[in-house]
């Protein structure tokens, strides 16, 4: 936790900020020449540089915030990275404020519009005439800076001038979560975390599929579920659609790892014209097996797991009318079946152990001649992500769960982590990590489900890292060495 010092250039900021603040000044002699009085204390001071900006690019609008992620002097001579503000973007954007994160650049004169393509044109967001220079004048104190748009590329600063003076007005308490945020910390990396053998094989087979194809290749729903990995297979020219319907005649179509019902497969068999590239992980594509040779011995079936999950949809689909989901003891007790009945039971691969234990025994209460595959069908992965987040929550305040909402295994890793008794935070990336999350938090642990990329790991461990002293270790429980040989059409 540190003091926060507000620093703005002119008056008019000073107001619209409100509380105590500095004012420098305007322009880069006077950013330049300030030198902070900050009674000699080095380590618990933040400071917020605060202000109006031109925008650099078309989009932003007058009252847009921008929140420097790197600072910089247009001459190239001064420059700074400060990733955590991703962090305070996106509490104002919580906060219902329009708030991008960017380079801001600082220039020693007033940068008319005209010349502002050139300088976006260096990756800049936002130009302002005093952030790089009083950044310079902290040295490597913890320095958040946020500014708003008043001159965009179309409109003067009058029109945007007040605006900008509104959003500023709400940037003082984002600044001060900030301030109580920093301090020295703790991270701990759970292993294994992040792809299994699983993703990485659907997500080559789309890949492999794109660099073979001249067309789009056509992945049918989320190819794993995670939005990162969606948006950078569009980015290589997959298209995702809902439904083979959609699939346009002679394309190929990628379904996804998940696994899809018979009548899906069948559906896309019917068109005869389209190249099908099954991406269904072998191990989803396991327990369908098990489903049909259930049904073909005359077994009730039983699936444990979680109905609007598109895994569970696949594999009671494999079987129709043959298979009853239940997904918690209760349910069990609800069945329908007569105890000397034929039953035998599946699970969803990616729950949590311990639960799904408790719902199996059960089922072999009530169904003594209850049959089952050797293992539950509970995944190596999904297995291995629980148990190294068992071990490391054991020691942490927070445990922050990398992953989508709609990815069922790292729903299961938060469940697991608080049953650990440590809070546990899902977030799609560090975009979403709330600044009060940390109050308090010494060591952080970090997971990431088996459909989200490592990358956003070492992106919230670099943000974190920018709060504060950190030690980053990694807690590994077992190596994984799985791997899933490809379809034939894209080896
Ligand atoms: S989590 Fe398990 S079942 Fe799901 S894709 Fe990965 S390896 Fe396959």
């Amino acid at each position: 936790m540190a003091d926060l010092r507000v620093v703005t250039a002119l008056r008019l900021e000073a107001l619209a900020v409100g509380g105590a603040v500095t004012v420098v000044g305007a322009g880069r002699e006077r950013a330049a020449a300030w030198r902070p009085d900050l009674d000699g204390r080095r380590d618990d001071v933040a400071v917020g540089v605060v202000g109006v900006a031109g925008a650099l690019q078309e989009d932003l609008q007058p009252g847009d915030l921008v929140v420097a992620t790197e600072l910089r002097t247009i001459d190239g001579k001064f420059q700074r990275r400060l990733p955590h503000g991703i962090l305070l973007a996106g509490e104002l954007r919580r906060n219902g404020l329009s708030a991008r994160t960017g380079t801001v650049a600082s220039a020693p004169t007033f940068v008319p519009r005209a010349r502002r393509r050139a300088l976006a044109g260096n990756g800049a967001v936002a130009v302002d005439m005093e952030s790089a220079w009083l950044a310079g004048a902290l040295a490597d104190r913890p320095v958040a800076v946020i500014r708003s748009i008043a001159d965009t590329i179309e409109h003067g600063p009058v029109r945007g001038g007040l605006r900008a003076l509104a959003s500023l007005r709400r940037t003082r308490s984002v600044l001060e979560a900030w301030a109580r945020a920093l301090g020295r910390r703790q991270v701990v990396l759970a292993a294994p975390r992040s792809f299994c053998a699983g993703v990485e094989r659907a997500i080559e087979i789309v890949e492999r599929a794109l660099e073979r194809s001249k067309a789009p290749v056509y992945v049918r729903r989320q190819i794993v579920h995670n939005a990162h990995v969606v948006r950078d297979l569009e980015s290589k020219g997959a298209v995702f659609v809902e439904e083979i319907s959609e699939v346009p005649d002679g394309a190929t179509v990628v379904l996804a790892a998940h696994g899809v019902s018979r009548a899906v497969r069948e559906e896309a068999a019917r068109r005869g014209d389209l190249t099908v590239i099954d991406a269904t992980c072998p191990l989803v594509a396991k327990v369908h097996h098990e489903a049909r040779r259930y049904a073909e011995r005359g077994h009730q079936i039983v699936l444990v797991g979680h109905g609007d999950h598109e895994e569970v949809i696949g594999t009671m689909g494999e079987v129709p009318g043959r298979i009853r989901l239940v997904e918690s003891v209760d349910d069990v007790e609800a069945l329908d079946l007569a105890p000397d009945e034929p039953v035998a039971y599946l699970t969803q691969t990616t729950l949590a152990t311990d639960e799904t234990a408790e719902v199996i025994a059960a089922l072999q209460e009530r169904y003594p001649r209850l049959v089952g595959p050797s293992a539950d069908d509970i995944c190596y992965a999904t297995q291995n992500r629980q148990d190294a987040v068992r071990a490391v929550a054991r020691r942490c305040d927070l445990m922050l769960v990398v992953g989508s909402e709609n990815s069922s295994n790292t729903l299961r890793l938060v469940e697991v982590a608080n049953r650990q008794g440590c809070r546990a935070e899902l977030i799609e990336d560090v975009s979403q990590l709330q600044l009060s999350w940390l109050n308090g938090a010494r060591t952080v642990g970090i997971t990431a489900g088996a459909s989200a990329p490592d990358a956003l790991v070492h992106e919230t461990v670099e943000v974190l890292a920018a709060l504060g002293d950190t030690s980053v270790t990694e807690h590994r429980t077992t190596q994984e060495t799985v791997r899933f040989a490809l379809p034939a059409q894209v080896r």
